[in-house]
């Protein structure tokens, strides 16, 4: 029997009795289930599951796929094989059909049993990944194993009942695979990682002007010469060498089956009508104007990793040409084989409009066609593109600037820059999914840290990301149907491995999961950032290099604690407290302005041990409304529990004694930085 329950599903509950803590403890398990993004519905009760040597099951043959796929790493690493069996299973899968979503399901775990219910196999996967986050983070370790290693120990299963379903329909990531190439086996760790997390959208930026890397038969060039770029710096420093590659159709038809295993729709973009640089190198004849030209070479990474080198040419179809509208519709002909998905990305965004003002075939084509100018151009030819895809059953989508000029009728609009694009999507009856750059782009930093890898100008910390919520207030209940979701971008500007992917993705992609997951209501900061704690041994035994920052404050200065006249004082801080459980070595100590008039002038920060000196930086720094050198790096013991540990700063009210701000430590533990 529940301990309790919550009839109404679809709210957010987690109801836990006092008691199962201790049970938890006793059989080595967490006591709340710290399931990423969180269930509509939980409900914990006492008592356990064991599983250990043949695991019995049944399965509808059409779910059998993914529930194996979603078991995989418990096979792999754990002491259990599955044996299917219509008598007494101990997993027993059935088709529900009343569930309110394709990719709800529900998960009830008895001393007894596991029952699972879904109505397609994306929901099955979507159980056995909840399932997975039951059981030990140590099985998350390898996908596929040397024969003879699995563990031994009994894989112990709290008892509960979840109810889930998602909130939006599109939960996505995009990986760009163009300013920077990866492998197809890169690409499948990208999309398995995802669906762990209930993600559901890949969407493959397959081409854009520093390389082509879908293969088309019928226009072989593309690869043969817009896959490879001339590439200062990287693989090899100081050299310039040949970079680049692309996935043939069969590599793709695969990634396609991979993903689509694991609840994934793979979303392929081919950018048009700009960012069409390497397309040109390709096919001048297609180019506005149609000269010939090599692929975008790119910056020097990862000494001069902001500068663009200047290559002749251009990254803009020519659109007068019936000729160059033909191939595009051939070229998505071929990608319409190999990708199932309904949605087809054909880009349109940042189209460098002043070669078609200066093309006399682009010209004429919007004098015979009576365009609205080059923003008319662009629109028709969207809507040439849209035409061509729906009459193949499929739709539209593209990012916000394809609203330029006039959307096309079946287009669905991928916000961009800001919300601005989606709500006006959203208001004139289009479908639109938020993925606002200054939110929740991935490629953008995360952190102030100065230890954080180069990125995209701008930030968006993990909080900010999770504060994110895809619905624009601006818009009516009925209106913010058509938002079909979010996404978070990774450009490879400054990504060129995948340690840096990693990086970049996680544990951000976890807070975009939730967001898209998890009813808004039942959203909160500190409770995700408790889950997400706890679950770093999951991400770790993963092998996913994530930025992860623990940030703990030692004090506050204020007015109080200055002297009019720039007089210089000394501020204790006391931090025996605050600094426990602080790894030894060094450390930085970093001053942030809050408010005030002024700034807070520095001269040292010192670190005292029971009243003796142990470790000082002495350098001038200032924290104020700007700041330059307000970091200071201390070299902190092994913390004794009987010592007193005091945090001295020498400084001056800058100005005047009107400032206030936080001295705060900050560790990084990403394992790999450089
Ligand atoms: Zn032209």
């Amino acid at each position: 029997m529940w301990l309790a329950s919550k009839s109404n599903f679809g709210q957010v509950s987690f109801v836990k009795l006092p008691s199962l803590f201790f049970a938890a403890l006793v059989l080595g398990l967490s006591a709340e289930p710290e399931i990423v993004p969180k269930p509509q519905l939980l409900v914990a009760a006492e008592g356990a599951l064991s599983l250990q040597g043949v695991v019995t099951y049944a399965c509808p043959p059409s779910f059998d796929e993914s529930f194996r796929c979603g078991l995989q790493r418990l096979l792999t690493n754990g002491p259990v094989s599955l044996a299917k069996t219509a008598e007494n299973p101990l997993i027993e899968v059935r088709e529900r059909a009343d569930l309110p979503s394709e990719e709800g399901y529900s998960l009830e775990v008895t001393p007894r049993g596991i029952q699972i219910a879904a109505k397609s196999p994306r929901g099955v996967y979507y159980a056995t990944q909840s399932l997975m986050q039951l059981m030990p983070a140590s099985l998350m370790a390898r996908a596929i194993a040397p024969p003879g290693e699995k563990g031994s120990e009994p894989i112990s299963i709290p008892v509960l009942k979840i109810e889930d379903s998602p909130r939006f329909p599109w939960r996505g990531l995009m990986l760009d695979s163009s300013r920077h190439f990866q492998t197809v086996a890169e690409v499948k760790r990208f999309i398995d990682l995802m669906s762990i997390y209930k993600l559901n959208v890949f969407h493959w930026h397959l081409t854009d002007g520093h390389g082509w890397r879908f293969e088309s038969r019928k226009y072989p060039e593309l690869t043969n010469k817009g896959a490879w770029r001339m590439q200062p710096g990287y693989p090899v420093p100081g050299k310039t060498e040949r970079y680049g590659g692309f996935y043939t159709q069969e590599q793709m038809k695969e990634v396609v089956r991979f993903a689509a295993a694991r609840g994934v729709t793979v979303v392929p973009e081919i950018e048009m009508p700009g960012h069409c640089f390497a397309f040109v190198a390709a096919y001048p004849e297609l180019g506005c104007p149609g000269k010939p030209q090599e692929t975008d070479r790119f910056f020097t990474y990862p000494a001069d990793a902001q500068r663009f080198p200047k290559v002749e040419g251009t990254d803009v179809l020519c659109l007068g040409k019936d000729r160059t509208v033909q191939v595009c519709k051939e070229i998505l002909d071929e990608v319409m084989e190999i990708f199932p998905s309904p949605f087809i990305h054909v880009g349109g965004d940042e189209v460098n409009k002043s070669h078609w003002k200066n093309c006399k075939v682009c010209q004429e084509r919007i004098k015979a066609r009576k365009l609205d100018g080059e923003d008319g151009l662009q629109s028709w030819f969207m809507q040439e593109l849209d035409h061509h895809l729906v009459s193949r059953g499929r739709r539209l989508i593209g990012w916000d600037e394809i609203l330029e000029g006039g959307l096309a009728e079946n287009a669905t609009v991928m916000s961009w820059q800001g919300e601005k694009g989606g709500i006006h999507a959203a208001k004139t009856g289009h479908d639109a999914v938020m993925s606002p750059s200054n939110r929740i782009y991935l490629d953008h930093g995360q952190s102030e840290n100065p230890l954080e890898p180069a990125h995209w100008p701008g930030t968006n910390s993990l909080a900010q990301v999770y504060a994110y919520d895809p619905v624009p207030a601006a818009l009516t209940p009925e209106e913010a149907r058509h938002i079909l979701g979010l996404q978070g971008n990774l450009w490879t500007v400054f990504t060129h491995e995948e340690w840096l992917l990693d990086l970049q993705t996680w544990p951000r992609a976890a807070a975009i999961a939730e967001v898209g997951w998890s009813a808004k209501e039942g959203r909160d900061w500190d409770h995700f950032l408790g889950r997400l704690r706890a679950h770093r041994p999951r991400l770790d035994a993963l092998g996913i290099n994530y930025w992860w920052e623990e940030s703990r404050e030692f004090g506050r200065w204020t007015p109080a604690a200055l002297k009019p006249g720039q007089e210089v004082v000394d501020m204790d801080f006391d931090i025996t407290a605050s600094a426990s459980g602080l790894r030894p070595g060094k450390q930085s100590i970093t001053f942030t302005y809050t408010k005030g008039a002024h700034g807070l002038s520095l001269q040292s920060a010192t670190l005292l041990e029971n009243g003796r000196e142990i470790s000082s930086d002495k350098h001038d720094g200032f924290a104020g409304s700007k700041h330059t050198g307000n970091t200071y790096t201390l070299d902190f013991p092994t913390l004794r529990p009987d010592a007193k540990y005091v945090l001295r700063i020498r400084g001056l009210g800058d100005g005047g004694t009107d400032s206030y701000g936080l001295i705060g430590q900050s560790a990084v533990e990403t394992k790999r930085l450089r």
